[in-house]
Formats: C-alpha cells, sequence, structure tokens
C-alpha cells in the first residue's frame, strides 16, 4: 500500500544518513525534495536514481492533493527536506495533515536534526527543553518571546542567523541577566563545527568583535533556573572555543 515517509538527511556530515533512510529513497516511487538542486547532490553521492521532484511551503493545495491521489492509489513517497528532519522549520506539514486526515500511512524517520545535536553537546540541561524554531526579526516579537522566555526554567534552542546574532545577543541582555548560560553552537557536524559557551556578557563581548558565518543554533539555559541557581552551571567554564574535533 501507499506510504508517506518523513526522510531526515545529513545537516553537514554526509555519513549522517541511516542506512534505512538510503534503502527508502532508492525504493519509494518518487522523492519530494524541499530544493531539488540541494537533494540532488545528496542523491548523486548516494547513487540513487530515483525519481525527484520539488515540493516547498508553497506549494499548492492542488499539488498537495495530487500526492495524496497518488498515496491513495498505492504510491510510495519520500519526503526530504535540505538539511536534517523535514517540518523542522522546513516544509511538509500540509502534506502529513492531508495524508493522515484520509487515513493513510506517514512514517517518520529518525535522524539529523541542528537543534537536537546542539543540545545535547551544549552542556546545558537536555532534561527538558523547549525549541523555538528561527528567533524573530521584529522586535515587537522578539520582546514577547524573551518576555515568555525569561520566565521558563528549561534550556530554551532557537535557529539564528549569523548576521543576527550579535543583534539577538543584544536583545537578550538588555531582558536577560548578564550571567545566564549560553552557547553558540556553529556549523555542526560539519569542518569548522565549533561550539562557544560562557556567561550571555561572554558571548555578547566576544560577537562584538569576532565576525561569524555559518549555521547557527543558539542556546539560554532556563533563566528562572539560572537565577535559581545563581547561575553556577556552565558559566563557570572558561569561554574557549573548541578546536580540536574528532569527526
Ligand atoms: N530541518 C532542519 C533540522 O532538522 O535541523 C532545520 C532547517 S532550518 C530551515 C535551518 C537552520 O537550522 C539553520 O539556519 C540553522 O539555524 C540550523 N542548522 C541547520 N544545520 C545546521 C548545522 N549544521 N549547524 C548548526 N545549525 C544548523
Amino acid at each position: 500500500g501507499g506510504c508517506l515517509y518523513l526522510v531526515p538527511t545529513p545537516i553537514g556530515n554526509l555519513e549522517d544518513i541511516t542506512l534505512r533512510a538510503l534503502r527508502l529513497l532508492k525504493e519509494v516511487d518518487y522523492i519530494l525534495a524541499e530544493d531539488t538542486r540541494q537533494t540532488i547532490k545528496l542523491l548523486n553521492h548516494f547513487e540513487i536514481t530515483t525519481k525527484l521532484y520539488s515540493f516547498h511551503e508553497h506549494s499548492r493545495q492542488e499539488e498537495v492533493e495530487r500526492h495524496i491521489e497518488n498515496l491513495a492509489a498505492g504510491q510510495t513517497i519520500a519526503l526530504v527536506s535540505d538539511a536534517g528532519m523535514p517540518l523542522i522549520n522546513d516544509p511538509g506539514h500540509p502534506l502529513v495533515q492531508a495524508a493522515l486526515s484520509r487515513d493513510l500511512l506517514v512514517v517518520g524517520l529518525p535522524g539529523a536534526n541542528a537543534a537536537l545535536t546542539a543540545l545535547i553537546t551544549s552542556g546545558l540541561s537536555a532534561e527538558r527543553f523547549t525549541y523555538y524554531g528561527f528567533f524573530p526579526r521584529q522586535t515587537k516579537e522578539q520582546q514577547a518571546l524573551l518576555a515568555l522566555v525569561g520566565e521558563r526554567e528549561e534550556t530554551a534552542i532557537f535557529y539564528e542567523s549569523p548576521y543576527r546574532l550579535k543583534q539577538t545577543l543584544a536583545a537578550m541582555a538588555k531582558v536577560f541577566r548578564l550571567d545566564t548560560p549560553i552557547v553558540v553552537a556553529r556549523e555542526i557536524s560539519k569542518q569548522y563545527e565549533e561550539y562557544l559557551r560562557g556567561s550571555l556578557e561572554e558571548l555578547y563581548a566576544y560577537f562584538q568583535n569576532h565576525t561569524v558565518k555559518g549555521e547557527i543554533v543558539l542556546l539560554v539555559e532556563g533563566l528562572a533556573k539560572a537565577r535559581a541557581e545563581d547561575a553556577a552551571s556552565i558559566s563557570a567554564l572558561p569561554l574557549k572555543e573548541q578546536v580540536e574535533r574528532v569527526m
């Protein structure tokens, strides 16, 4: 019967794809990709020749319907995004909803994701956390979100562009304690992977005179918790760049 597979792809290192993902990408009737030019590189690398079509945020309802009809007719489809987990700040939710509403089979595969990888490596508590997606760009939304985050005890995870990191840390420095533990995870699983761990004050100062490139996950220790524990945990660590890695 038909099935919609949600297939995570690497977020940098091409080895971070599962054997099952590779098999399904070979076996499905076709693959839906956020950006076919991006996905074709992955398919070429693994010598996968499955038909590839684009599916993105702006894909129309007619398109969703067409794929749903194909699933209902027994076809198998793999949905992938440019990197990491489909649907996690990536397209796919309308398709999943439509498939489920028609009682069609949806199977999600475990796999690469930037937020979770950053979280477990950060040194911040990974027991409870909230993933907020991209840090908002509008001042009003930023203020509302920071007020909310400030009341929480769990680790906060944001995606952020390297061009906006400095501004975002500045916005945080206006409302959070300066000794709040912060981690910037950059270029996870890639050649220039690094984790910068320190207090909000230290990282703010650091990024004042360091330009950053690449992809970034920004993590903030639970603010309410940081207050309670007097920020004793990782801000006690010296700020340093992690340069040696085992790939
Ligand atoms: N679906 C992806 C996932 O599962 O992580 C996220 C897609 S979102 C459009 C892209 C953002 O994820 C980037 O701007 C960055 O914040 C984060 N990201 C993706 N790959 C990353 C990497 N290798 N290192 C650090 N952050 C990454």
